[in-house]
């Protein structure tokens, strides 16, 4: 077993401050029971090989770089969190197929190249409120890293093992689902499923698959020899998660061939959120030393000069592709508040950045007469509408979307092509924490962005 802090550990060594977050004030941290057997875990997870490779990592931020720059658009999505049991291939199956459909519109509506992330494999910590659910009196649901969402909900270390083993299943199936065909433009119409299909969405979605197999068909009958073209064989994939939980990322953490780079390598980009995001916090000085791509959440209460000091944290050096900003304000703040963050970052580090990406689910989030934790479709596309005038007034790049979604037809966000009520939502209610988009409200959010873009 090796020492958590020894040096010649794979994890990495304290000389270059990867420890240092240990003395500053870490929140969201559960307060797990038993410190042994945290250790314990943590050692193990400290020898385990990595969830990702450096180089994977470093192919994303050159692709994140093209974003910033306004060459190509993001688009992050997945579950608010993962759970081990819906962990399945159908499951999984059914995100990235969601993810590549949606990136299908995006870049044929758009013309543009789409750097496709999921919020998968390792999506499992989440932040709460309260440490205590009012509603219950139990401990709050802090992700399956941590506590079990049906039962005592009592904080266990050996969970961020089955996390960690969880997420490298769905991340090695995922890679097979990049390479093995099945992601192959040639499928382009396999992706659609029968319940959107049947929609005038699915319609809709039918041409344009059925426009690309013309288009391929074209190619095809002048020579050119597809299969071996990258746009059309294989997708590149990445995963993408909260950096929550400290003691499982810094475990995680291994130095590059060279020795010289720290990469968070139990996901591709890492992202800080909301409510973890202190300027003299653990969590920002963790994610300032690893050489992964970062996102960033910053809410409505963000003044500009906050959001500055933040960025020029996570990205003194100004490295291409490093920062994704991702602003998660409420439809009725986003005109309000972004416009000054954009105008003062951009006045001050110039052009292009960062990379602005608009998650417009967390400032969205309300609750039912009858107790559903919801969106609204018609919300959810009036902030993505927000963030493109704001760009658009600053001659800025919307650069990405983040959302949460399921390639399953679940009932938890209301509105959308099929008018989901109050009344449907107990229908398929299945989230274990955040409502998500199911497969057809995605789409059609693709369908809506790519308008937008195609109006740039
Ligand atoms: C989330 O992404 O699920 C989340 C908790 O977001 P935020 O940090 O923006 O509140
Ligand atoms: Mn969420």
């Amino acid at each position: 077993m090796t020492h958590l802090l020894d040096p010649t550990a794979g994890a990495g060594s304290t000389r270059d401050g990867l420890d240092a977050w240990r003395e500053l004030t870490a929140e969201q941290q559960p307060t797990w029971p038993d410190r042994q057997l945290l250790k314990e875990t943590i050692d193990t997870l400290t020898s385990v090989p990595p969830i990702v490779q450096p180089h994977e990592c470093d192919v994303l931020r050159e692709r994140l770089a093209g974003v910033a720059r306004g060459e190509a658009f993001l688009l992050q999505g997945g579950d608010c969190a993962e759970t081990f049991d819906a962990n399945t291939a159908e499951g999984i199956r059914g995100k990235v197929r969601t993810l590549l459909q949606m990136a299908i519109v995006l870049t044929y509506g758009a013309s543009l190249p789409v750097v496709k992330v999921g919020r998968m494999a390792g999506q499992y910590a989440k932040p709460r409120s309260a440490d205590i659910e009012t509603t219950t009196g139990l401990p709050s649901y802090r992700g399956d890293a941590v506590n079990e969402l049906h039962g005592e909900r009592t904080p266990d270390p050996r969970r961020l093992v089955r996390a960690y083993a969880n997420s490298a299943a769905a991340l090695n199936f995922m890679r097979a689902m990049a390479t093995d065909g099945s992601a192959d433009l040639e499928k382009v119409h396999d992706w659609n499923t029968a319940f959107v299909a049947s929609s005038p969405l699915g319609h809709k979605y039918e041409e344009l698959a059925t426009d690309i197999e013309r288009a391929l068909a074209f190619m095809k009958a002048c020579g050119l020899d597809i299969s071996s073209m990258p746009a059309t064989h294989g997708v590149e994939l990445y995963s993408s998660h909260e950096a929550l939980l400290l003691d499982y990322e810094r475990a995680l953490t291994r130095y590059d061939d060279t020795g010289t780079r720290a990469y968070g390598l139990s996901g591709h980009l890492l992202w800080v959120g909301e409510r973890t995001r202190q300027l003299d916090g653990a969590h920002i000085d963790l994610l300032s030393r690893l050489s992964n791509p970062i996102g960033l959440k910053i809410g409505p209460s963000t003044t500009p000069e906050e959001a500055l000091a933040l960025i020029d944290r996570l990205d003194p050096s100004h490295v291409p592709g490093r920062l994704t900003i991702i602003s998660r304000m409420g439809a009725g703040r986003v005109r309000d508040v972004l416009p000054a963050i954009v105008e003062h970052v951009t006045d001050r580090r110039g052009p292009g950045s960062v990379i602005w990406c608009c998650d417009p689910m967390h400032g969205n989030t309300r609750e039912t007469a009858n107790g559903y934790k919801t969106r609204h479709f018609d919300d959810v596309m009036d902030e993505v509408r927000g963030f493109f005038e704001v760009h658009a007034s600053l001659g800025t790049h919307p650069g990405g979307v983040h959302v949460e979604l399921t390639g399953d037809e679940v009932t938890e966000c209301l509105g959308g092509a099929h008018q989901l009520t109050d009344e449907d939502l107990a229908g398929r209610y299945e989230t274990a924490c955040d409502p998500r988009l199911n497969n057809g409200q995605s789409l059609e959010l693709a369908f809506l962005v790519a308008e937008m873009l195609q109006r740039r």
